[in-house]
């Protein structure tokens, strides 16, 4: 059988066939969209039900944490809209890592916002060049997004401050060469919550750990991240992805009436725990795989 186009619908099947792989990829949780919700003090959740995106509200303009996809704009600023605040005012953007699902928007949201980007050192590149540098899709296509100038290359243990806020990153490197943790503190009730944002501590499939030299420290980057992520003090557990800290649940308490549901010290040391038996196992497999 042969598939017959007609030839004013070339241009629309080529558009297809261009997007199809990327589409196919996506998560239908990725795009959906989750009512937004106050986490704590003045930290929100404006992400879709799994790509995580936080605004931290403050009196010289806000801080967004995570563009998302390149569709992902207008869900945000709906949510920071409804929140009753001004997408207008997000005067510094932040990324978890440089992957499509947390970068990809930066570029439309700086230009829409005029915020000022604040990127990992060795993430910056990787944004600068729309997803080419990265280690282990720079030959994918699929991975790719709009190249956005970095404003500002923290490194790590460095600071971003904003009306009375102070973030401070973490490289915790592995999943990307520059992936960020996140944390902030936070008065509440005379006590100081210790807010962590995770990057990203997982491996992705056929991620090599040995032998690859596009990133030879990869599985020391890894083991010294999780002695990071295990020395952080953590009472509000949150993540790249709504999943890493079972955001729909929490929320799904908070709605019953529960309070402080976020707060959840023992679910971020099981969380990591785990994720790092994940990754040894990984390293121990590759490592015996090795001739
Ligand atoms: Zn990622």
């Amino acid at each position: 059988m042969t598939l017959r186009i007609p030839p004013g619908r070339m241009l629309l099947f080529a558009l297809l066939l261009a997007v199809a792989p990327r589409l196919l990829a996506l998560n239908p949780a990725w795009t959906r969209p989750f009512p937004p919700h106050r986490i704590a003090g003045n930290l929100y959740y404006v992400g879709s039900e799994d790509l995580a995106s936080y605004l931290i509200v403050t009196p010289k303009g806000n801080i967004l944490i995570n563009s998302s996809l390149e569709s992902s704009s207008a869900l945000i600023r709906r949510s920071i809209r409804a929140l009753g605040f001004k997408f207008s005012d997000t005067k510094i953007l932040l990324i978890s890592h440089a992957h499509y699902d947390h970068c990809a928007g930066s570029e439309r949201i700086k230009k829409l916002t005029g915020a000022k980007y604040f990127v990992m050192d060795a993430d910056a590149p990787v944004v600068e060049s729309g997803g080419k540098a990265d280690f282990q899709y720079s030959a994918d296509p699929t991975q790719r997004y709009p190249a956005a100038k970095v404003d500002r290359v923290r490194r790590d243990g460095d600071t971003v401050r904003l009306g009375g806020v102070v973030l401070t990153a973490h490289k915790t490197a592995g999943h990307t060469k520059g992936t960020t943790t996140w944390t902030m503190d936070m008065p509440q009730h005379g006590k100081t919550l210790h807010v962590v944002i995770v990057g990203s501590p997982n491996v992705n499939p056929g991620y090599k750990l040995v032998g690859n030299d596009k990133y030879p420290k990869i599985a020391e980057e890894y083991k010294h991240g999780f002695e990071v992520l295990k020395s952080l003090p953590c009472d509000i557990f949150l993540g790249a992805h709504g999943g890493y800290y079972d955001m729909t649940q929490k929320y799904a308490h908070m709605k019953r009436g529960e309070a402080n549901v976020f707060i959840d010290p023992d679910g971020y040391k099981s969380y990591i725990a785990d994720r790092e038996r994940a990754f040894e196992a990984e390293l121990a497999r590759q490592s015996a795989a090795k001739p």
